[in-house]
C-alpha cells in the first residue's frame, strides 16, 4: 500500500553537488518502497528536484501551495495533484494532516519552520507521526547541538529526542521511519 512522505527542502537549490545526489538517491529509495511525495509545490530548487525525481520513478506528487504563492511562476505545473490553501497556515495543517512521515533535507527558515511544527505537534501529542532529518554531510549538527542546549537548560526533555529521526545513511533513515512505534 503506498504511503504518503511529506518533504520539506530548500525552495533553492544551494551549492552542494553532494546534497543533490544524496537526495536523488533517498527519492529514487522512498519510490522503490511505494512512497508517494506531498509537498510545497514549487518547480524550483531541491523542491523542483524532488518532485520531478518522484514522477520520473511513477510516483504521484501532491503540491500544496497557498493562494498568495499558487500565481507565481514558480508554481510545478506536472504534479499528480496541486491543492491551493488559503494561507501557509492552512497548509501547513493541511500537510500535517494527509502525510504519514515528514523529512527535513537541507534548507533554509522554511524548511526549518516547517520541521519543528511537525516537532512541536509530537512532542505535545497532537500527532505520532515519524519525522527525519536527512543529515547530509552534517548540514543538521548544529541544529542537534542547540536541541541539546534546549535539553542542558531543561526546557527540553532528553525523551523528545527519541521522536526526531536524524540520520546521515539513506537506508537506515528510511527503515528508521518505516520501524517507527
Ligand atoms: P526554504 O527552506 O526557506 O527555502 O523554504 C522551503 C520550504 O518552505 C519548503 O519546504 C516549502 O514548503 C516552503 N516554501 C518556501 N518558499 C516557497 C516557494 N517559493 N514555493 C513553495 N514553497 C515554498
Amino acid at each position: 500500500m503506498s504511503k504518503k512522505v511529506c518533504i520539506f527542502c530548500g525552495a533553492r537549490t544551494g551549492n552542494s553537488p553532494e546534497i543533490i545526489e544524496r537526495t536523488k538517491e533517498l527519492v529514487a529509495l522512498l519510490a522503490s518502497q511505494d512512497y508517494d511525495l506531498v509537498y510545497g509545490g514549487g518547480n524550483g530548487g531541491l523542491m523542483g528536484l524532488i518532485a520531478d525525481n518522484f514522477l520520473d520513478h511513477g510516483r504521484k506528487v501532491i503540491g500544496i501551495r497557498p493562494d498568495i504563492l499558487l500565481s507565481e511562476e514558480n508554481s510545478h505545473d506536472g504534479l499528480t495533484e496541486m491543492i491551493s490553501t488559503v494561507d501557509m497556515f492552512e497548509r501547513k495543517k493541511l500537510m500535517v494532516e494527509i502525510s504519514d512521515s515528514f523529512i527535513a533535507l537541507p534548507g533554509g527558515v522554511g524548511t526549518l519552520d516547517e520541521i519543528l511544527d511537525v516537532f512541536t505537534l509530537n512532542k505535545i501529542n497532537a500527532i505520532h507521526k515519524p519525522m527525519a532529518l536527512y543529515d547530509i554531510d552534517g548540514f543538521y549538527k548544529k541544529f542537534e547541538e542547540l536541541l541539546g542546549t534546549f535539553i542542558k537548560y531543561e526546557y527540553l526533555d532528553e525523551s523528545a529526542m527519541d521522536m526526531l529521526i536524524i540520520d546521515n545513511d539513506v537506508n537506515e533513515l528510511v527503515n528508521r521511519i518505516n520501524e517507527f512505534k
